[in-house]
Protein backbone atom coordinates (compact mmCIF):
# COMPACT_ATOMS: atom_id res chain seq x y z
CA UNK A 1 0.00 0.00 0.00
CA UNK A 2 1.20 3.50 -0.54
CA UNK A 3 1.51 4.90 2.67
CA UNK A 4 1.31 9.03 2.75
CA UNK A 5 3.28 10.47 6.16
CA UNK A 6 -0.25 11.43 7.44
CA UNK A 7 -3.86 11.41 7.15
CA UNK A 8 -6.65 13.69 8.91
CA UNK A 9 -9.95 11.55 8.91
CA UNK A 10 -13.20 13.51 9.55
CA UNK A 11 -16.72 12.16 10.17
CA UNK A 12 -19.48 14.77 8.48
CA UNK A 13 -23.02 14.64 9.53
CA UNK A 14 -24.86 17.31 8.24
CA UNK A 15 -22.28 19.57 8.40
CA UNK A 16 -22.36 22.10 5.56
CA UNK A 17 -21.90 25.23 7.50
CA UNK A 18 -18.57 24.26 8.29
CA UNK A 19 -17.33 21.77 5.56
CA UNK A 20 -15.29 25.03 3.30
CA UNK A 21 -13.40 26.66 6.80
CA UNK A 22 -12.47 23.42 8.26
CA UNK A 23 -11.05 22.55 4.76
CA UNK A 24 -9.20 25.77 4.30
CA UNK A 25 -7.96 25.39 7.93
CA UNK A 26 -7.11 21.50 7.74
CA UNK A 27 -5.07 22.44 4.54
CA UNK A 28 -3.40 25.33 5.36
CA UNK A 29 -2.21 23.31 8.87
CA UNK A 30 -0.81 20.31 6.43
CA UNK A 31 0.73 22.41 3.94
CA UNK A 32 2.97 24.51 6.32
CA UNK A 33 3.89 20.98 7.38
CA UNK A 34 5.62 20.00 4.08
CA UNK A 35 4.71 16.24 4.19
CA UNK A 36 2.63 13.92 1.98
CA UNK A 37 -0.93 13.77 3.38
CA UNK A 38 -4.51 13.34 2.50
CA UNK A 39 -7.93 14.59 4.09
CA UNK A 40 -10.65 12.11 4.05
CA UNK A 41 -13.93 13.30 4.96
CA UNK A 42 -16.50 10.89 5.65
CA UNK A 43 -19.92 11.72 4.84
CA UNK A 44 -22.56 9.82 7.16
CA UNK A 45 -25.41 10.06 5.23
CA UNK A 46 -25.85 13.49 5.48
CA UNK A 47 -29.30 15.06 4.36
CA UNK A 48 -27.97 18.58 3.78
CA UNK A 49 -25.49 19.62 0.81
CA UNK A 50 -22.30 17.89 2.88
CA UNK A 51 -21.97 15.23 0.51
CA UNK A 52 -22.17 17.29 -2.82
CA UNK A 53 -19.61 19.52 -0.94
CA UNK A 54 -17.15 16.80 -0.21
CA UNK A 55 -17.44 15.55 -3.95
CA UNK A 56 -16.35 18.76 -5.30
CA UNK A 57 -13.46 19.31 -3.10
CA UNK A 58 -12.10 15.53 -4.10
CA UNK A 59 -13.05 17.15 -7.85
CA UNK A 60 -10.36 19.93 -7.20
CA UNK A 61 -8.00 18.80 -4.68
CA UNK A 62 -6.12 15.67 -5.12
CA UNK A 63 -5.03 15.15 -1.08
CA UNK A 64 -8.82 15.08 -0.56
CA UNK A 65 -10.83 11.77 -0.63
CA UNK A 66 -14.65 11.92 -0.06
CA UNK A 67 -16.96 9.02 1.37
CA UNK A 68 -20.26 8.37 1.51
CA UNK A 69 -21.55 5.84 3.40
CA UNK A 70 -25.04 4.22 2.60
CA UNK A 71 -27.01 6.02 5.31
CA UNK A 72 -26.19 7.47 9.19
CA UNK A 73 -24.27 4.99 10.72
CA UNK A 74 -23.44 7.47 13.85
CA UNK A 75 -20.14 9.08 14.59
CA UNK A 76 -17.98 5.90 15.81
CA UNK A 77 -18.92 3.75 12.83
CA UNK A 78 -18.43 6.56 10.50
CA UNK A 79 -14.98 7.11 12.48
CA UNK A 80 -14.10 3.63 11.61
CA UNK A 81 -15.22 3.63 8.24
CA UNK A 82 -12.37 6.80 7.59
CA UNK A 83 -10.06 4.90 9.87
CA UNK A 84 -10.32 1.60 7.42
CA UNK A 85 -9.83 3.91 4.44
CA UNK A 86 -6.92 6.01 5.13
CA UNK A 87 -3.18 5.25 4.05
CA UNK A 88 -1.28 7.79 6.53
CA UNK A 89 1.44 6.90 8.80
CA UNK A 90 0.13 8.80 11.32
CA UNK A 91 -3.42 9.67 11.42
CA UNK A 92 -5.00 12.61 12.71
CA UNK A 93 -8.84 11.98 14.21
CA UNK A 94 -11.16 15.13 14.46
CA UNK A 95 -14.47 16.25 14.59
CA UNK A 96 -15.74 18.10 11.24
CA UNK A 97 -17.34 21.01 13.17
CA UNK A 98 -13.69 22.77 14.35
CA UNK A 99 -14.05 22.55 18.42
CA UNK A 100 -10.96 20.86 18.17
CA UNK A 101 -8.29 22.83 16.80
CA UNK A 102 -6.35 22.00 13.85
CA UNK A 103 -3.27 23.99 14.73
CA UNK A 104 -2.56 21.83 17.26
CA UNK A 105 -1.27 18.99 14.90
CA UNK A 106 2.41 20.27 14.68
CA UNK A 107 2.80 20.45 18.30
CA UNK A 108 1.37 16.57 18.26
CA UNK A 109 3.81 15.80 15.80
CA UNK A 110 6.60 16.85 17.47
CA UNK A 111 5.21 15.25 21.08
CA UNK A 112 4.60 11.84 19.05
CA UNK A 113 8.12 12.56 17.14
CA UNK A 114 9.83 11.56 21.45
CA UNK A 115 8.46 7.99 20.85
CA UNK A 116 4.89 7.77 21.07
CA UNK A 117 2.54 6.14 19.48
CA UNK A 118 -1.00 8.00 20.86
CA UNK A 119 -1.14 11.92 21.51
CA UNK A 120 -4.86 12.74 22.42
CA UNK A 121 -5.99 16.12 23.12
CA UNK A 122 -7.34 16.68 26.99
CA UNK A 123 -9.61 19.24 27.57
CA UNK A 124 -8.80 22.05 29.90
CA UNK A 125 -11.63 24.41 29.14
CA UNK A 126 -14.32 23.33 27.29
CA UNK A 127 -16.00 27.01 25.42
CA UNK A 128 -20.07 26.94 24.03
CA UNK A 129 -21.45 23.99 25.85
CA UNK A 130 -24.54 24.12 28.00
CA UNK A 131 -24.14 23.63 31.45
CA UNK A 132 -25.72 20.70 30.67
CA UNK A 133 -23.43 18.90 28.59
CA UNK A 134 -20.52 19.32 30.51
CA UNK A 135 -22.41 18.48 33.57
CA UNK A 136 -23.28 15.05 31.87
CA UNK A 137 -20.05 14.94 30.52
CA UNK A 138 -18.45 15.46 33.83
CA UNK A 139 -20.35 12.50 35.38
CA UNK A 140 -20.57 10.05 32.79
CA UNK A 141 -16.12 10.38 32.69
CA UNK A 142 -16.00 9.74 36.35
CA UNK A 143 -18.66 6.32 35.74
CA UNK A 144 -16.56 5.40 33.08
CA UNK A 145 -13.53 5.75 35.04
CA UNK A 146 -15.15 4.14 38.46
CA UNK A 147 -16.54 1.15 36.20
CA UNK A 148 -13.82 0.24 33.73
CA UNK A 149 -10.44 -1.96 34.48
CA UNK A 150 -8.95 -0.19 31.11
CA UNK A 151 -7.99 3.55 32.23
CA UNK A 152 -9.63 5.85 30.08
CA UNK A 153 -8.13 9.48 30.79
CA UNK A 154 -10.60 11.86 31.81
CA UNK A 155 -11.87 14.76 29.37
CA UNK A 156 -10.90 13.44 26.18
CA UNK A 157 -12.69 13.49 22.85
CA UNK A 158 -11.54 11.24 19.49
CA UNK A 159 -9.39 13.98 18.88
CA UNK A 160 -6.08 12.49 18.62
CA UNK A 161 -2.98 11.50 16.86
CA UNK A 162 -1.62 7.63 16.37
CA UNK A 163 1.06 5.82 14.84
CA UNK A 164 0.00 3.44 11.86
CA UNK A 165 0.73 0.30 14.41
CA UNK A 166 -1.69 1.66 16.89
CA UNK A 167 -4.22 2.35 14.27
CA UNK A 168 -4.03 -1.38 12.60
CA UNK A 169 -4.33 -3.16 16.40
CA UNK A 170 -7.90 -0.71 16.57
CA UNK A 171 -8.92 -1.72 12.91
CA UNK A 172 -8.34 -5.40 14.41
CA UNK A 173 -10.62 -4.88 16.77
CA UNK A 174 -14.16 -5.83 15.02
CA UNK A 175 -16.34 -4.94 18.21
CA UNK A 176 -19.96 -3.46 16.73
CA UNK A 177 -20.36 -1.20 19.72
CA UNK A 178 -17.67 1.27 19.44
CA UNK A 179 -16.11 3.33 21.92
CA UNK A 180 -13.06 4.35 20.00
CA UNK A 181 -11.43 6.83 23.08
CA UNK A 182 -11.49 3.60 25.59
CA UNK A 183 -10.41 0.73 22.82
CA UNK A 184 -7.25 3.18 22.07
CA UNK A 185 -6.14 3.07 25.69
CA UNK A 186 -6.73 -0.64 26.16
CA UNK A 187 -4.46 -1.23 22.72
CA UNK A 188 -1.35 -0.10 25.16
CA UNK A 189 1.74 1.36 23.76
CA UNK A 190 3.21 4.86 25.08
CA UNK A 191 0.82 7.03 24.63
CA UNK A 192 0.45 10.77 26.27
CA UNK A 193 -1.83 13.60 26.76
CA UNK A 194 -1.77 17.31 25.08
CA UNK A 195 -3.70 19.93 26.85
CA UNK A 196 -6.08 22.28 24.89
CA UNK A 197 -8.78 24.45 24.95
CA UNK A 198 -12.08 23.52 23.36
CA UNK A 199 -13.58 25.75 21.56
CA UNK A 200 -17.52 26.33 20.90
CA UNK A 201 -18.76 25.31 16.98
CA UNK A 202 -17.62 27.10 14.54
CA UNK A 203 -20.84 26.65 12.81
CA UNK A 204 -24.42 25.00 13.11
CA UNK A 205 -25.26 22.92 15.96
CA UNK A 206 -24.59 19.88 18.09
CA UNK A 207 -25.14 16.54 15.79
CA UNK A 208 -25.44 14.42 19.41
CA UNK A 209 -28.91 15.00 20.78
CA UNK A 210 -29.24 13.40 24.20
CA UNK A 211 -30.66 10.05 23.02
CA UNK A 212 -27.35 9.70 21.27
CA UNK A 213 -25.52 10.49 24.09
CA UNK A 214 -27.49 8.31 26.34
CA UNK A 215 -26.89 5.06 23.89
CA UNK A 216 -23.27 6.38 23.11
CA UNK A 217 -22.71 6.18 26.75
CA UNK A 218 -24.81 2.68 27.27
CA UNK A 219 -22.20 1.76 25.04
CA UNK A 220 -18.97 2.72 26.55
CA UNK A 221 -20.39 1.47 29.81
CA UNK A 222 -21.40 -2.45 28.21
CA UNK A 223 -18.30 -2.54 26.56
CA UNK A 224 -15.58 -1.51 28.71
CA UNK A 225 -16.83 -2.86 32.10
CA UNK A 226 -19.10 -5.72 33.59
CA UNK A 227 -19.46 -4.17 37.13
CA UNK A 228 -23.34 -3.24 36.12
CA UNK A 229 -24.07 -6.94 35.91
CA UNK A 230 -22.23 -7.58 39.43
CA UNK A 231 -24.52 -4.89 40.65
CA UNK A 232 -27.52 -6.67 39.79
CA UNK A 233 -26.48 -9.71 41.96
CA UNK A 234 -25.77 -7.01 45.16
CA UNK A 235 -29.15 -5.20 44.32
CA UNK A 236 -30.41 -9.13 44.58
CA UNK A 237 -28.60 -9.18 48.07
CA UNK A 238 -30.32 -6.14 49.14
CA UNK A 239 -33.82 -6.79 48.86
CA UNK A 240 -33.63 -10.62 50.25
CA UNK A 241 -32.05 -8.27 53.18
CA UNK A 242 -34.83 -6.45 53.28
CA UNK A 243 -37.60 -9.37 52.87
CA UNK A 244 -35.89 -11.06 56.03
CA UNK A 245 -36.15 -7.82 58.29
CA UNK A 246 -39.40 -7.24 56.89
CA UNK A 247 -40.38 -10.86 57.36
CA UNK A 248 -38.77 -11.06 60.97
CA UNK A 249 -41.33 -8.22 62.04
CA UNK A 250 -44.05 -9.19 60.65
CA UNK A 251 -43.73 -12.68 62.64
CA UNK A 252 -42.56 -10.95 65.76
CA UNK A 253 -45.63 -8.61 65.80
CA UNK A 254 -47.76 -11.85 64.71
CA UNK A 255 -46.63 -13.84 67.63
CA UNK A 256 -47.26 -11.15 70.26
CA UNK A 257 -50.78 -10.84 69.27
CA UNK A 258 -50.44 -7.69 67.05
CA UNK A 259 -50.27 -8.44 63.25
CA UNK A 260 -49.24 -5.70 60.64
CA UNK A 261 -51.95 -5.31 58.69
CA UNK A 262 -52.20 -2.95 56.07
CA UNK A 263 -52.28 -2.30 52.22
CA UNK A 264 -50.12 0.23 52.12
CA UNK A 265 -47.12 -1.67 52.91
CA UNK A 266 -48.21 -4.95 50.35
CA UNK A 267 -47.77 -2.30 47.68
CA UNK A 268 -44.72 -0.73 48.47
CA UNK A 269 -42.94 -3.69 49.26
CA UNK A 270 -44.25 -5.50 45.89
CA UNK A 271 -43.28 -1.95 43.41
CA UNK A 272 -40.00 -2.04 45.10
CA UNK A 273 -39.55 -5.99 44.20
CA UNK A 274 -40.37 -5.48 40.62
CA UNK A 275 -38.55 -2.50 40.39
CA UNK A 276 -35.35 -4.48 41.49
CA UNK A 277 -36.29 -7.22 39.02
CA UNK A 278 -37.00 -5.23 36.15
CA UNK A 279 -33.36 -3.21 36.81
CA UNK A 280 -31.62 -6.44 36.94
CA UNK A 281 -33.33 -7.70 33.82
CA UNK A 282 -32.70 -4.17 32.13
CA UNK A 283 -29.13 -4.09 32.76
CA UNK A 284 -28.75 -8.25 31.75
CA UNK A 285 -30.89 -6.84 28.75
CA UNK A 286 -28.22 -3.94 27.74
CA UNK A 287 -25.69 -6.90 27.62
CA UNK A 288 -27.29 -9.46 25.84
CA UNK A 289 -28.84 -6.58 22.96
CA UNK A 290 -25.24 -6.09 22.06
CA UNK A 291 -24.13 -9.48 22.24
CA UNK A 292 -26.73 -10.37 19.77
CA UNK A 293 -26.03 -7.64 17.36
CA UNK A 294 -22.55 -8.84 17.27
CA UNK A 295 -22.96 -12.28 16.96
CA UNK A 296 -24.63 -11.25 13.66
CA UNK A 297 -21.49 -10.16 12.38
CA UNK A 298 -22.77 -7.43 10.07
CA UNK A 299 -20.54 -5.39 8.45
CA UNK A 300 -19.80 -2.55 10.93
CA UNK A 301 -20.76 0.38 7.89
CA UNK A 302 -21.21 0.51 4.00
CA UNK A 303 -19.50 2.96 1.76
CA UNK A 304 -21.66 3.97 -0.99
CA UNK A 305 -19.11 6.30 -2.29
CA UNK A 306 -15.38 6.20 -2.56
CA UNK A 307 -13.62 9.25 -4.67
CA UNK A 308 -9.98 9.26 -4.28
CA UNK A 309 -6.64 9.76 -6.57
CA UNK A 310 -5.13 7.47 -7.88
CA UNK A 311 -2.12 7.68 -7.59
CA UNK A 312 -2.23 8.84 -3.53
CA UNK A 313 -0.49 12.32 -4.28
CA UNK A 314 3.29 12.28 -3.08
CA UNK A 315 5.39 15.16 -1.20
CA UNK A 316 5.05 17.32 -3.96
CA UNK A 317 2.24 20.09 -3.59
CA UNK A 318 1.61 20.92 -7.16
N1 LIG B 1 -21.24 12.92 13.49
C1 LIG B 1 -21.35 11.85 12.59
N2 LIG B 1 -22.46 11.06 12.65
C2 LIG B 1 -23.48 11.29 13.53
C3 LIG B 1 -23.35 12.36 14.46
C4 LIG B 1 -22.21 13.15 14.41
O1 LIG B 1 -20.45 11.62 11.78
O2 LIG B 1 -24.46 10.54 13.51
C5 LIG B 1 -20.01 13.77 13.43
C6 LIG B 1 -20.26 15.28 13.35
O3 LIG B 1 -20.40 15.70 12.02
C7 LIG B 1 -18.99 15.82 13.99
C8 LIG B 1 -18.66 14.78 15.05
O4 LIG B 1 -19.37 13.60 14.67
O5 LIG B 1 -17.91 15.89 13.08
C9 LIG B 1 -19.06 15.21 16.44
O6 LIG B 1 -20.38 15.65 16.44
P1 LIG B 1 -20.85 16.99 17.19
O7 LIG B 1 -19.78 18.02 17.07
O8 LIG B 1 -22.20 17.38 16.69
O9 LIG B 1 -20.94 16.47 18.68
P2 LIG B 1 -20.65 17.30 20.02
O10 LIG B 1 -19.33 18.00 19.84
O11 LIG B 1 -21.79 18.24 20.15
O12 LIG B 1 -20.61 16.25 21.07
MG1 LIG C 1 -18.73 19.11 18.31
Amino acid sequence: MNLLDLSIVVPCYNEEEVIDELYRRLTAVCRSLGQSYELVFVDDGSKDRTWPMLESLAAADRFVVAVSLSRNHGHQLALTAGLEICQGERILIIDADLQDPPELLPAMLDRMDTGLDVVYGQRRRRDGETAFKRGTAALFYRLITGLSEVPIPPDTGDFRLMSRRALNVLLAMPERHRFIRGMVPWIGFPQAAIPYDRHCRYAGTSKFPLRKMVRFALDAITAFSTKPLVLASWFGAGTALVTFLLAAYSLASWAVGNPVSGWMVLIIVIALFSSTQLLALGILGEYMGRMYEQTKNRPLFIVKNLLRWEPSPTLDHS
